[in-house]
Order: structure tokens, then C-alpha cells, then sequence
């Protein structure tokens, strides 16, 4: 069985460590980090290597107007009450800014008998942010995509056809990978899902499109 990485790869740290990810993708990252010491020790070495490189450019002067903004907006950031934390301990909080109280009082929608979603926001490059639920022994149908999927366990378990998958951990598929994540028996599964393109299926329904779409050049 092909060996599968369950941590963002070393490119993704590093971008996300500069700021230049898609809000999506880390997003993505941001709720491994809050699961997983290793990559937060990787993130900060790779914070000291770009301060480091950062002290060794030459400073650009700054004009008189960005420096009051700047200060502006610090006094209004002192002055700001912190938010009430009334949030599930259990949502990372990353997320918090979409899930309010808990991941039960959010507007599922229903996608198969197996399986629930709710779309949290999308990002400027079109990426869906979502969260997945699948009922305990639940499966998603085979399917691929037409982008990258990133998604990152946040309760139960699930496995598909390179292992299993716990709470915390990063997954990563490229369009070209097929794949039918089946929920573990003890319990549900939710993960923060981002995809850059629609689902295609490649099992269950894809056999029943077909003969439909046979009949239509007939
Ligand atoms: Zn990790």
C-alpha cells in the first residue's frame, strides 16, 4: 500500500509560515497545527529562518500616513473587548469564526443518507470550505475531484483505500487520485474538507448516469 503522508508537506509549512497560502488551504493547516507539536516545532523553525532573512534586507521608509494608520489601528485593537468565548472547546479555533456554539447547531445539509455538509465560506480562488459529517460505518461514494482536496479530521475516524485517518490528521488528494473514505463503526466523523472543483463519482453513481446519458445519443 502507497505510503501516505498524514502532515502538510514541508512547501505548504513554508507557505503558510510567509503568509502566502490561500485563506482555504490554511485554514486547513491552522487546524492541523492545533493537533499536531511536530509541525508546530517545524513552524517555528521555519518562522526563524524568514525573520532571520527578513533583518538582513534593507528597510524601506516608511511614508508619515502609514505609520498613523498603523498606530491607529492599534489603539483600536486595545481598545476592542475580547469576544465572549461561549464556543465548544472541541471546534478549533480556527474555525470559530464560522461555528458559533458547536458543530451539532450548525445548517447541515443532507448529501446522501450517510452523509451531511455545510458550507462555512469560499475562498477568492474559488476553493469550497466546508465541513463533512459521516454517520458511524458511513461511506462517501468513490469519487475524485477536479482540483486538490485538503482534509483535516477533526472528530471520529475514517478510512480509505491507503489507511486510516484520525482526529488531527492532514489528508491530501490531487484530482487524480481516486478515493471512497468509509466513517469507522464507533462513531461519527466530521473534517474540514477544502476542494477546488465539484466531485466526480466514479462508482455507484456513475453507473447509474451512464446508461442515462448512452440513452440521450440514441
Ligand atoms: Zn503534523
Amino acid at each position: 500500500m502507497e505510503q501516505v503522508l498524514k502532515h502538510p508537506v514541508d512547501e505548504l509549512l513554508a507557505a503558510y509560515s510567509a503568509g502566502s497560502l490561500p485563506l482555504s488551504q490554511a485554514l486547513c493547516v491552522s487546524a492541523h497545527l492545533e493537533h499536531c507539536a511536530g509541525c508546530v516545532q517545524k513552524l517555528q523553525r521555519l518562522n526563524r529562518v524568514g525573520s532571520e532573512l527578513m533583518q538582513q534586507l534593507e528597510p524601506a521608509p516608511a511614508s508619515s500616513r502609514l505609520k498613523e494608520n498603523l498606530l491607529a489601528r492599534l489603539d483600536s485593537l486595545v481598545d476592542e473587548e475580547p469576544p465572549a468565548v461561549t464556543t465548544d472547546p472541541s471546534v478549533p479555533r480556527c474555525l470559530r469564526q464560522f461555528v458559533a456554539s458547536d458543530f451539532a447547531h450548525l445548517d447541515w445539509k443532507r448529501v446522501s443518507p450517510d452523509i451531511h455538509s455545510v458550507e462555512l465560506c469560499r475562498d477568492s480562488n474559488g476553493a469550497k470550505v466546508e465541513l463533512i459529517r459521516i454517520r458511524p460505518g458511513g461511506v462517501s461514494p468513490a469519487h475524485t475531484h477536479d482540483g486538490d482536496e485538503y482534509t483535516v479530521i477533526l472528530e471520529g475516524s475514517f478510512s480509505d483505500e491507503r489507511g486510516v485517518y484520525q482526529k488531527g490528521d492532514f489528508v491530501f488528494n490531487d484530482g487524480n487520485h481516486h478515493h471512497s473514505p468509509v466513517a469507522t463503526q464507533d462513531r461519527e466523523c466530521i473534517c474540514l474538507a477544502v476542494t477546488e472543483g465539484p466531485p466526480r463519482f466514479t462508482g455507484f453513481f456513475a453507473r447509474l448516469l451512464n446508461p442515462l446519458v448512452r440513452r440521450s445519443y440514441a
